[in-house]
């Protein structure tokens, strides 16, 4: 048994495999000796948090037995069932798929690879979190800042959102002569009324943060790096710092796996999460197709626990257990200021489909969202505990 990916997915399915069954063989191919935690990273990006509680290792698996591979996986041959890296070729029975999200880079005109040196995307945790914190930290005070936001789907619908909350924030508290401009090519996010009423009422909107839409030309087209320069279809913006997160597809070992679709995810049977263009290969995390979650940490958490029932039941010569699949995302916008969307559903007709859930409400005292924002941190010890220990 095979799992591509150590993070959210990946790090869960090759713990709750090994759990089931400590007799099936796991090992677990990640590319990076540690993992840094998108979840949270937002706070990082302000000075309100250090990178290092973002980073996890790799030993807590291990103790379950599980064999953990860092090498880069380079081919996946799913007729011969084969896992290739530049450290050997590995052979599966069973081959779950969670590498996360790779960036189309063909979208906005001049955003490269190259590009996210300078203007960084910082939608994968790490070396990019560190840069755009520097940067934010040495922009002056009356700067501009340019965050692009991305279109639909892509990984954490209200992460934009919350790191421009926590941006404004800081603005507000270090750098008051300073703005934040979101250029986005959506009308609605997740979370909108919330966020709305939050950045009212914290004093961020039209001062130290300005949210264009796309019906007011918030689409952004190209960009120039060389001098921070972002055009939408209407105007340019010159900036101090331009963070582009940009459009996203599935992980690039799905597509040399041949099982991403025309529009770049995967599709899976939503019982199992085995993919529909490959038997064998379960794919979990941001790069499933699972029409009805989030791409967020905790559903591919929650998705990792459903395939690997799943192929424990299909190695034990079982049908698959029914699934029930959970979501909780808590966003920040100041130290003291936390909002939250909450999800439990199930597989009816097909789909799947919501029992139980809903947004924190709309009017709170404060003592609520402090709380709120409590729960972010102990929801982050437990997922981490439950994923990587
Ligand atoms: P990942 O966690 O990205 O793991 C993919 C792994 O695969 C990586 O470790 C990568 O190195 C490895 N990999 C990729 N390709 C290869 C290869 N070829 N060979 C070997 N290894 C490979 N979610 C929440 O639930 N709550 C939050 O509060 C939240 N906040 C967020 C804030 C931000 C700013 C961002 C960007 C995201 C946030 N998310 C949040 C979303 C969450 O980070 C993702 O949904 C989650 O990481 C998805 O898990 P995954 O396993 O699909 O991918």
């Amino acid at each position: 048994m095979i799992v591509v990916g150590g993070g959210y997915g990946g790090a869960t399915a090759a713990k709750y495999i090994k759990k089931a069954d400590p007799n099936v063989s796991v090992i677990l191919i990640e590319q990076n000796k540690h993992y840094y935690s998108c979840p949270l990273s937002n706070p990082v990006l302000v000075g309100m948090r250090d990178l290092e509680v973002q980073k996890w290792g790799y030993e807590g698996l291990k103790k379950h037995g599980i064999t953990v591979v860092h090498e880069t996986v380079t081919g996946v041959d799913t007729g011969a069932k084969k896992v290739t890296t530049a450290g050997g070729v590995f052979s599966y029975d069973k081959l779950v798929l969670s590498p996360g999200v790779s960036f189309n880079y063909d979208a906005i005109e001049g955003y490269d690879e190259a590009a996210t040196k300078t203007m960084t995307h910082a939608w994968k945790a790490g070396p990019q979190t560190a840069i755009l914190r520097d940067q934010i930290d040495a922009m002056k005070d009356g700067g501009t800042m340019v965050l692009v936001a991305p279109p639909n789907p892509f990984r954490c619908p209200p992460g934009p959102y919350e790191r421009a909350s926590l941006i404004a924030h800081y603005f507000k508290t270090k750098k008051p002569k300073s703005k934040l401009i979101v250029l986005d090519p959506k009308d609605k996010f997740s979370k909108f009324g919330l966020f709305q009423s939050g950045w009212e009422k914290l004093g961020y909107k039209g001062k130290y943060l300005e949210w264009v839409p796309a019906g007011e030309g918030g689409k952004v087209t190209r960009v120039d790096p060389k001098t921070n320069t972002v055009y939408t279809e209407m105007d340019e913006f010159k900036a101090d710092v331009v963070n582009v997160i940009p459009p996203q597809k599935a992980g690039k070992v799905a597509f040399l796996a041949g099982v991403a679709n025309d529009k770049g995810w995967c599709p899976i049977d939503f019982k199992t999460f085995e993919s529909t263009m490959a038997k064998d290969v379960y794919v979990i995390g941001d790069s499933s197709a699972a029409a009805g979650l989030p791409k967020s940490g905790y559903a591919a958490n929650s998705e990792a626990k459903v395939a690997a029932a799943a192929i424990i039941a299909s190695l034990q010569g079982k049908p698959a257990p029914m699934p029930t699949y959970v979501n909780t995302c808590y966003s920040i916008l100041a130290p003291n200021y936390g909002i939250s969307v909450a999800l439990v559903s199930t597989l009816k007709d097909g789909k799947i489909t919501k029992l139980s859930g809903g947004l924190s409400p709309m009017e709170a005292t404060p003592a609520f969202r402090h709380q709120e924002a409590l729960y972010a941190e102990s929801w982050y010890q437990a997922i981490m505990n439950d994923t990587f220990a």
